[in-house]
């Protein structure tokens, strides 16, 4: 197993933090996730106990909020965007806040696994296949990693194939590679942070929020589907898809758009195949119909293959409808994935698929801003198909935003999509 590689607080300081969001998670640096003030900061209610409504339900518990979760169908549950087996945790973006974020999800999901005693992060690392010399993706992100000291090695095709040679890579120009990146186990993930959240005294009720009672530019109250009401402070709605149900004014700005899990078996004598033999993967094929991307043998889950279908898959009047199966084309579209890169797993029976959403923002940008018509009202969402690994920094920093100790960040703000 890789030994975990820890963020240094010299590596953090040497970041030189730039982005808003990050400078208070510097100066949060000596406030761990374990720290709760006494002072009674009011009450909050928070709509969804997914990866971002969770983690900002804890991180407000800790801040001294009375908080209640509210969530239709459970934390992590197979309906939600945070509700599948694993999801890639890297660092490796093309914009600086999502690498700073990334790095301090790192460490909090270090510590709050430390501290459940359930580990969920498993830092098994990265590869990025690239067909080309270089990409705008990896121009941006390779000094951002130098500059934090961290590693992202540059490998040529030929001498990928032999320290990794399940994998083909004849197509490709090189391959990259981030010891720090790995897999968060997802749905787990979720269960972990609900049951802690109750552990230290909050509130969690699994209901539907049916609407929310205004009076004066103000949420004073919100209905649950069993006719209860709650009163709060403040309100924060991280509901993933079901945001454009809630506030439908966000309909035609968001999009929810349709991703799909494939498990394949891989051959039973074969270790190479598992987590500790091979990392996760990302195809950045940035001329193909989609970018597959994957994890090896997961919590005895099979070889998973992950992919957006190509075409029109906006399934935003439907998400919640229609029945989640896959279909022959998208098989094959999995099944073409094996045969170019791993073809040691071509004919391998196909043994679970999971079929699920991104609510996609147009610049792939999240949503944590107030709603314009009610002040104390918060909107939380936008994960745009790379939420879940940030789930613990997004949390600090809307239980930071909800807590005024901060600004909503620019690049979140809700009046750019309207
Ligand atoms: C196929 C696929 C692969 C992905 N891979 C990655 C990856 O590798 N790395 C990564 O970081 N991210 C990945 N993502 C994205 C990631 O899963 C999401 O960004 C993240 O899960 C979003 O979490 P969320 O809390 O916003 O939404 P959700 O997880 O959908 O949570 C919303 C919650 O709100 C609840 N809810 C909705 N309406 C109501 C209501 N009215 N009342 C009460 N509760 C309500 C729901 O039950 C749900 O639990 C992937 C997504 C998909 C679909």
């Amino acid at each position: 197993m890789i030994p975990k590689t820890k963020l240094t607080r010299r590596a953090a300081i040497k970041l030189g933090v730039g982005t808003t969001a990050l400078t208070a998670v510097t100066s949060l640096w000596s406030s761990s996730l374990t720290a709760r003030p006494l002072i009674d900061k009011g009450k909050v209610v928070v709509a969804g106990a997914g990866a971002f409504g969770g983690w900002t339900a804890l991180w407000l518990l800790r801040k001294g909020f009375h908080v209640t979760m509210v969530d239709s169908f459970g934390p992590g549950n197979n309906q939600s965007s945070s509700g599948g087996e694993t999801r890639l945790i890297r660092a490796f973006y093309d914009k600086q806040i999502y690498f700073d974020m990334t790095l301090r999800s790192i460490e909090l999901w270090n510590e709050f696994d430390k501290s459940v005693g359930r580990p969920v992060f498993h830092q098994n690392g990265l590869l990025v296949f690239n067909h080309k010399p270089t990409t705008p993706e990896t121009e941006a992100a390779t000094p951002m990693y130098r500059k934090a000291g961290l590693t992202l090695e540059k490998i040529s095709a030929a001498d990928a194939a032999k320290r990794w040679p399940q994998i083909r890579t004849e197509d490709l120009d090189h391959v990259l590679y981030d010891p720090q990146a790995g897999y968060l186990e997802a749905r787990q993930g979720c269960i972990n942070v609900c049951e802690q959240f109750i552990k230290e005294g909050g509130t969690y009720i699994q209901q539907k929020v049916a609407k929310e009672n205004r009076s004066s530019g103000k949420v004073t109250s919100v209905t649950l589907s069993d006719g209860r009401q709650i009163e709060a402070d403040q309100f924060a709605f991280a509901c993933g898809p079901w945001i454009t149900r809630l506030f439908p004014s966000l309909t035609g700005k968001i999009h929810i758009h349709r991703g799909v899990v494939f498990f394949f078996a891989s051959p039973p004598d074969k270790s190479e195949w598992l987590e500790n033999k091979l990392p996760t993967w990302m195809d950045r094929d940035h001329d193909g119909p989609f970018r597959p991307f994957g994890v090896p043998g997961s919590a005895f889950r099979g070889f998973k293959v992950g992919l957006t279908p190509p075409g029109d898959n906006d399934i935003t009047d439907r998400f919640d409808t229609y029945d989640r199966t896959v279909t022959t084309h998208e098989i094959e579209l999995a099944q073409g994935v094996l045969k170019r890169r791993f073809p040691a797993m071509v004919g391998r029976p196909l043994i679970e698929t999971r079929v699920c959403q991104y609510t996609d923002t147009p610049d792939s940008d999240f949503i944590l801003d107030r709603h314009p018509e009610a002040s104390n009202l918060w909107i939380l969402g936008g994960d745009s198909g790379h939420g879940y690994k940030l789930g613990p920094a997004f949390g600090e920093t809307s239980a930071r935003t909800i807590a005024g100790e901060t600004g909503v960040n620019r690049m979140f703000e809700l009046k750019r999509l309207l």
